[in-house]
């Protein structure tokens, strides 16, 4: 990769920081609530996510010890607002033996291991894939790995910076080699991007008018 390549990844970055602000994720109290909103995210929006959790606060489960003691159709029966919640509850469930039987609910214990331990570790939990772990990893535990979604991969080939059908893998690997390794960076990127595609490159209708990356962009409908 050239040089200009590694400049224009950090120029996004800034276009967007600049026209959107800090974002200050994840949404969320501790980096138990971080873990179990990744995993409740999947396939569905935020909003939805936020409801599930409101729930689990109001019925004081929201701790590792008290979720892992209810049913599972209870558990289920909380999470419905976020969508595949008999799944999810299973999810959770897995993931919670896994934190229990591994790290005995320490945080600290986990985040005191390795980033390619962890995510070996997390991927072999049924329910968990590559964006779910990496996000547990990035946002709960602070390791600088990049997530990237379909946001990501509809943004950066619209800039061409990337094929449309990139795999998972090879994504993150570009991002991973065209930025410094760093925590705080790849929070508030992946952040960005996010808002910048539910906001402005939207799927159907680009708001390419308003995009701080409309210099850049091949894609540009204006
Ligand atoms: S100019 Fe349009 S297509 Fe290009 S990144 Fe911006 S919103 Fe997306």
């Amino acid at each position: 990769m050239s040089v200009l390549y590694t400049m224009e990844f950090k120029r996004v970055f800034d276009l967007l920081l600049k026209q959107h602000g800090p974002q200050n994720w994840w949404p969320g109290e501790t980096s138990f609530e971080v873990m179990i909103g990744a995993i409740l995210t999947q396939n569905t929006s935020w909003t939805n996510v936020e409801k599930a959790i409101l729930n689990l606060k109001n019925k004081k489960i929201l701790d590792p010890h008290k979720m892992l003691r209810v049913h599972n159709t209870q558990l289920a029966k909380l999470i419905r607002p976020s969508g595949y919640f008999n799944q999810k509850a299973n999810k959770l469930k897995n993931y919670l033996n896994f934190f229990k039987n591994k790290y005995g609910f320490f945080v600290q214990k986990m985040k005191k291991e390795s980033v390619e331990k962890l995510r070996n570790e997390l991927l072999e939990v049924n329910g968990i894939g590559p964006e779910t772990a990496d996000s547990i990893l990035l946002y709960a535990l602070e390791k600088p790995i990049f997530v990237i979604d379909a946001y990501t991969k509809r943004i950066f080939s619209r800039l061409s910076l990337c094929r449309e059908s990139v795999s998972y893998y090879d994504l993150q690997s570009i991002f991973m080699t065209q930025l410094p390794q760093k925590t705080s960076l790849y929070n508030e990127y992946h952040a960005l991007i996010v808002h910048h595609g539910k906001n402005i490159c939207k799927k159907s209708k680009p708001r390419c008018g308003d995009c701080s990356l409309q210099s850049m962009c091949p894609q540009t409908s204006l």
